[in-house]
């Protein structure tokens, strides 16, 4: 587990209630994400409008960027019912068999971490998505058949923070791919706004600003922050999230004037001082920081790419100016200490 829970996009204990409490239902109420948002919004209106359903659907991109939301945007436009689920639940292909013949005509089926699918489990879901039907092996030994169950057309939605790891054959089969990026500030400003509206807290134009500036592009992560920074205002303030109720909650919990939190200013350092900068592999950085390479590769990284910080070369992951920068090093004088360690 990463030390600052807070600012990991993964969803943590609990929060689904939380999530659920503040998810937009319409298309207007989404912000940000203008160009896919505007596709999806063409692509169900036709599909309703002919009174077909909408063809399947891949979203793919970090964690807490809205994902399950447009999922659910998506069915509420359609006006059809969306059961939910996620890859590694759907342990055999009975289980999948006995998700899609529970669907009504034109309903959706949100797979989340759609990647995590076991092979066998995915290759039923082919024929389920392409023709709409599924072949079950009955029986086994000399006796064993296979029935084949027709299905009511349905419309898959599958969501997956790492699309490169979704075989060939899957991804081939949803007709709509969209992909979400992080937010810029000023959208993530309008959404902590409306969450804060929801749950009636009171907060300020520069208590937003600071919380949109710091919660790495993930709506997920600014709500998470908008309830820490309630509980600041209200113990140590006058119940109002202002500038300064901001800053010295954001203080408190360890996250910077950037976003970033521990790990990764372990990550930045470690490649600086242990590394000469990189580049430096994926699986001897995770070692040298104590992380999981996945959670490193899914989490950290994508942040710190888009800052400016990290670069991604065919030979490893290296610091850039900017990360140098930051941290208050220069170049020249990291390498040379870590060669006289490395002496
Ligand atoms: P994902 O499925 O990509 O992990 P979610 O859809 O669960 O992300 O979103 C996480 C939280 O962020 C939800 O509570 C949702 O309300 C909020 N959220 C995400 N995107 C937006 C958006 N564009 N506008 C408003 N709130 C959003």
């Amino acid at each position: 587990m990463p030390q600052n829970s807070l600012t990991n996009p993964a969803l943590l204990n609990g929060e689904a209630e939380f999530d659920r409490a503040l998810r937009p239902v319409k298309f207007d109420d989404f912000v940000g994400q203008t160009k896919l948002k505007d596709n999806l919004r063409v692509f169900t209106t036709a599909a309703k409008n002919r009174g077909e359903p909408l063809d399947h659907c891949l979203l793919f991109g970090p964690p807490g960027l809205g994902k399950t939301t447009l999922a659910h945007i998506i069915a509420n436009t359609m006006e059809a019912d969306i059961k939910v689920t996620s890859g590694p639940v759907i342990e055999r292909p009975g289980d999948l068999a006995g998700l899609l013949t529970n669907l009504k005509e034109g309903d959706c089926l949100f797979i989340d971490e759609i990647h995590r699918l076991n092979h066998v489990v995915e290759e039923y879901l082919y024929s389920a998505m392409e023709d709409f039907h599924i072949d079950i092996i009955i029986d086994r030994g000399p006796s064993a058949r296979t029935i084949q169950l027709k299905l009511p057309p349905f419309t898959l939605i599958g969501a997956t923070t790492r699309a490169g790891l979704l075989t060939s054959p899957l991804r081939a089969r949803f007709g709509i791919t969209g992909r979400l990026d992080y937010y810029q500030p000023e959208s993530l400003y309008l959404i902590v706004q409306r969450s804060a509206r929801l749950l009636d807290i009171g907060l300020e134009d520069e208590g937003a600003m600071e919380i949109s500036k710091r919660s790495r592009g993930t709506p997920r992560i600014s709500n998470r922050l908008l309830k820490r920074l309630r509980d600041f205002a209200e113990v140590e303030g006058e119940g109002v999230i202002d500038e300064d109720i901001a800053h010295l909650g954001l203080e408190r919990l360890e996250i910077d004037r950037n976003g970033l939190d521990d790990m990764d200013k372990r990550i930045l350092n470690t490649i600086i001082n242990k590394f000469s900068g990189g580049p430096v592999g994926l699986n001897s950085l995770a070692v040298a920081v104590g992380e999981e390479p996945d959670t490193i590769e899914e989490i950290y990284e994508p942040f710190l790419i888009m800052e400016g910080y990290l670069e991604r070369t065919p030979r490893g992951r290296s610091a850039t100016k900017t990360a140098y920068e930051y941290l208050g090093k220069t170049r020249g004088e990291t390498e040379k200490q870590s060669s006289l360690f490395n002496k």
